[in-house]
């Protein structure tokens, strides 16, 4: 039976995909609940991934915004630079013990590709990377990246030559090789039993930040903060608390621009209508005659135009609270992050930090905030100096790009 997650979910692909994902099921079952599975799988997060990562008390911004005590969880602080490994990890092991040889996976900004090349690289897998055209042009830093984990990167030409295209490709290349190549998908989403595997493999997020917590403070938090693009993250941070009724759950969505269409990638916020998109059902932002909609957001990991389908079930009953950061807003919490803190938040991450500055001050002292920060903000250099420091960036690309055409 393919799982919901109250309306949303369910399984919807062709007939060909069928065999294909209740295998992966019946793997999913039968490994999460094996030890040595979950042994190997804990090595590689402590040996490889350089887990636990750290649960930091954040004196200055506690003393600056003068309301909850705050805590960061420093998913950057993961090899490869933020939270999509746990997942890539965990994916690429049940590939091996299925005895399956080839990974393929699609990327729009391409961190989920970098992080699927580098688990591969790790565990000794075949590597393709579907990516549109469009995409790959505008990520070149993440294209080399995924190169030098020895992936193969295949341009995807149809279509507007982004992520939609891409995940199509990979879909469609899936098809016809199944036997031996696992799809790996990168965040909680995708025809089940996807959104439960990822939502297995980021759980660590909220079970580190649970005994963490309670060595530091002896109790629960109060408040949890994450950004949410598909929604691994704030999923993953989220799950062991969702039955703990007192702990208030708060997903970041990306405001971008502002409300109207194409300006923002904001789904549950923007009262995005219902869907089947992409093999599963949720909420996506798209016309009302049901066609995906372009999004926009200063993250690159944001822009995504649908949303997790357990993750709408939980904004629908009110379980999870849902608000928006503006990209302005976004910038702004990046550098006083980094100021307040020595924290370089990505700038997705950025968008939890965004809303902690405006819901933070209005919580009692007593209580406890935790932020996740689920990647570190090296990579978006191209982005932010261009935004803070237009001249002096534009001067040293120009002063690069001559020096390469010599
Ligand atoms: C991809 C990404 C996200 C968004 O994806 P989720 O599945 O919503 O977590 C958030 N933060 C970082 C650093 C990312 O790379």
């Amino acid at each position: 039976m393919p799982k919901y997650f109250g309306q949303y979910g369910g399984q919807y692909v062709g007939e060909v995909l069928r065999p294909a994902l209740d295998e992966l099921t019946a793997a999913f079952a039968e490994y999460s609940q094996d030890k040595n599975f979950l042994a190997e799988y804990a090595d590689l997060l402590a040996n490889y991934a350089g887990r636990p990562t750290p649960l930091l008390y954040a004196e200055n911004l506690t003393r600056e915004l003068k309301g909850a005590k705050i805590y960061i969880k420093l998913e950057g602080l993961a090899n490869t630079g933020a939270h999509k490994i746990n997942n890539a990890l965990g994916q690429a092991l049940l590939v091996k013990k299925m005895g399956k040889k080839y990974v393929i996976a699609e990327t729009g900004a391409g961190q989920h590709g970098v992080a699927t090349a580098a688990a591969c690289a790790r565990l000794g897998l075949k590597c393709e990377i579907f990516m549109g055209a469009v995409d790959a042009a505008r990520q070149q830093p993440n294209v080399f990246l995924m190169k030098q984990y020895g992936a193969q990167v295949h341009l995807v030409w149809d279509g507007t030559r982004t992520l939609k295209d891409a995940v199509n490709a990979c879909l469609k290349n899936w098809t016809a090789r199944a036997a031996d190549t696992h799809y790996l998908i990168g965040s909680a989403l995708g025809p089940y039993p996807y959104p439960d595997i990822v939502k297995f493999f980021q759980g660590i997020i909220g079970r580190e930040i649970k005994q963490q917590l309670l060595k530091k403070e002896k109790k629960l938090p109060d408040v949890l903060i994450a950004c949410c693009g598909g929604g691994s993250n704030s999923l993953g941070m989220f799950t062991p608390f969702i039955a703990e009724k007192k702990v208030r759950l708060i997903a970041v969505e990306a405001g971008g621009l502002g409300k109207k269409s194409g300006q923002h990638a904001s789904r549950i916020c923007s009262r995005s209508p219902v869907g089947i998109i992409e093999g599963y059902k949720s909420r996506f932002v798209q016309t009302d005659d049901g066609q995906v909609m372009a999004t926009h957001s200063v993250s690159a990991g944001l822009d995504y135009t649908g949303i997790g389908p357990e993750l709408a079930a939980l904004a629908e009953t009110g379980r999870v609270e849902f608000t928006t950061a503006s990209d302005k807003d976004v910038l702004k919490a990046y550098q006083y992050l980094a100021r307040t803190e020595g924290l370089l938040f990505a700038l997705e991450s950025a968008h939890a930090a965004a809303a902690a500055l405006k819901i933070i001050p209005r919580l009692p002292k007593n209580k406890i905030a935790v932020l996740n920060m689920s990647g570190r903000g090296d990579k978006d250099i191209f982005i932010t100096a261009a935004a803070l420091y237009k001249k002096e960036w534009t001067e040293f690309l120009r002063q690069e790009t001559e020096r390469l055409c010599v």
